[in-house]
This record gives C-alpha cells, structure tokens and sequence, in this order.
C-alpha cells in the first residue's frame, strides 16, 4: 500500500513504552491492547507492527516495516541495510566488558586469550579486533551475568545501566565499548508517497523534542529592570511583556532552555524579578 506507512516497535520491554508514548504525543491515536500485534492509526496513515526487538531491524531492511524504533546496540549488532532518521534520546544504555570482582584488571589484554560471554558478538568482535585483541566470544542470549560464576566465561560484555545486576553477580565493569539510545531507522528506499508520509511524522516528533526540552517562563519584574531580565531570557524572537495592574510593574513571557533557565535564575533574582513560573511546553514549532 502506498498510502500508508508501517512502523515496527518493541512489543513489550525497555523500548515500548517511551516509543510508544513518542507517537501519541505526535497526536497519533491507536489501540494497542494486550497482546495485539497489529494496530492502525485513527486519524494517520500509519500502521503499526508489534515486535520483539531484536526482529525491527530485519523488518525494516527487508521492507515488510518502512520504519522502526530499535536500540541502536540491536541496530548494529544486527548490522541490516537501514537509516537511521533520528536519534530518539531515550532507552539510553552502555555496553560494557566486565570480569570477577576479585581479579585485577591490567587493561584491555585482560582479555587475551579469554572467553567472553555475550550476546553481541558482532560488537564485540569489532572492538576486539580494533583493540587487536583475541579472545573466543561465546555467544549466549540472555542471563550473561551468570556466565563466569558457571564457568562458562571468564568475562562478559552485556548492556549495563545502574551496575547493580553486575555487583549481585559479583562482577565489576571494567570498559565501556559501545553507548546507545533509541533510533528512528527507515528502509533505504522509500516510495515518494510514503517518504511524504515519513516527513510529516519526523516533523511532529522534531516538535515535541523542542517542546521538551523548553520550558515557557512567567515572571514579574519591576519595570526599571526590563532590559536586563529580557538580556537574559531572550527567548523565541523576543519576550512578551504585558503591564500588571500595579504600576511600575511588567509581566514578562518568554521561552528557554530548562539548562539555560537553571543558568540564569540567581541573576533573574537579583535583577528582581519575582513570582517565577516554569510551564512545560507540549509542542515547538520554530
Ligand atoms: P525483546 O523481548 O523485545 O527481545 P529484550 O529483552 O531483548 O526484549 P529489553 O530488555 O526490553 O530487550 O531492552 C530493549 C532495549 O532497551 C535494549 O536493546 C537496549 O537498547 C535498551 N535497554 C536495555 N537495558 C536498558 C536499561 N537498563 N535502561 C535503558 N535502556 C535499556
Ligand atoms: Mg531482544
């Protein structure tokens, strides 16, 4: 179909909720009741598959998906013809090589002439090689941790967030190989029809990324200190400044950074201004 695009997306875990939570935010309503592995937008010509991750990148190269949401770690690890549209911010992770507790670690020829256990043998295998390192990659799919306790493994290389799984496995994290987060991925090649479709989506998505990471700023400021606090919230194009009933006094509007903000609010205080407000911004549209 030409008029309609599909996306695949994680059917349940670390990447569902936050991509599917992206899409309604861009104003796309669908069902998606449990166990459902299919779903058709209401009011956008998009449909939806519901996947095991490890599936989306697969999909999309071979077409049966024009669009997906995958952690870029099962991106390249599964290393398919797709492009990545848009780095998404969320599910963000690291890949990391760890080893017993007790054992010293040297450096990276720790691992010379070693198992590793892991489920990403194809990263692995590249920083290895890069580091001109050899050692035998055990590949296994889940449950890495327990590898070395077994005796499977004399280390491992797995996806590590907070490190508490590793220390309850009495592992420590010794390198860092590979960071990832969410990726929008598209098939390489798209009908015209379909890539306008993929716009419009990328365009909403771009507008609630802004949006999040702006705030709308309310305050008051005795007027003889205008132009100072506008220097330092100078927002969109410029503030908005309204008189308050009071005389003397001005209600000044104006869009930021949520960073810049935290930057500037001694100064905003000490220039007067008072009666602060932070509003979350819903959508940006510059
Ligand atoms: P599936 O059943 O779909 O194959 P899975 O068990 O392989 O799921 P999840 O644990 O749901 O995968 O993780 C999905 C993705 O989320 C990972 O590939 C990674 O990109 C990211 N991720 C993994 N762990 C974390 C974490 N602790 N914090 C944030 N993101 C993570
Ligand atoms: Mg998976």
């Amino acid at each position: 179909m030409e008029n309609i695009i599909r996306i695949a997306v994680q059917k349940s875990g670390r990447l569902s909720e936050d991509s599917l939570s992206l899409i309604k935010e861009c104003g796309i309503k669908f069902y998606n009741g449990t166990g459902k592995l299919k779903s058709t937008s209401t009011n956008f010509p998009i449909e939806f598959l519901f996947l095991r991750d490890d599936d989306i990148p697969g999909y999309v190269a071979d077409g049966v998906a024009d669009l997906g949401i995958v952690g870029e770690n099962e991106l390249v690890e599964k290393n398919k013809e797709v492009l990545v549209l848009k780095k998404l911010g969320f599910s963000k992770c690291r890949l990391s090589l760890a080893i017993p507790k007790g054992e010293e670690y040297p450096g990276l020829e720790y691992f010379e002439g070693k198992n590793i256990a892991t489920s990403y043998p194809k990263i692995l295998g590249d920083y290895l090689k890069a580091n001109k390192i050899q050692a035998e990659i055990h590949e296994i799919s889940g449950s890495v941790e327990i590898a070395p306790s077994i005796g499977l493994a004399e280390g491992i290389c797995d996806i590590v967030s907070s490190g508490s799984t590793l220390m309850m496995n009495g592992l420590k994290e010794v390198e860092e190989i590979f960071r990832s987060e969410a990726a929008l991925i598209s098939h390489p090649n798209m009908s015209v029809a379909k890539k306008a479709i993929v716009d419009k989506l990328l365009f909403r998505m771009n507008a609630v990324q802004k949006g999040k990471s702006s705030k709308y700023v309310l305050l008051n400021a005795p007027n003889d200190s205008l132009e100072k606090i506008v220097s330092l919230i100078p927002g969109m194009r410029s503030p908005t400044i309204l008189p308050l009933a009071q005389n003397g006094w001005s209600s000044v509007h104006s869009v930021l950074s949520e960073d810049q903000f935290w930057e500037n609010i001694e100064e905003l205080r000490a220039a007067g201004a008072e009666g602060i407000l932070v509003v979350p911004i819903e959508k940006m549209i510059l």
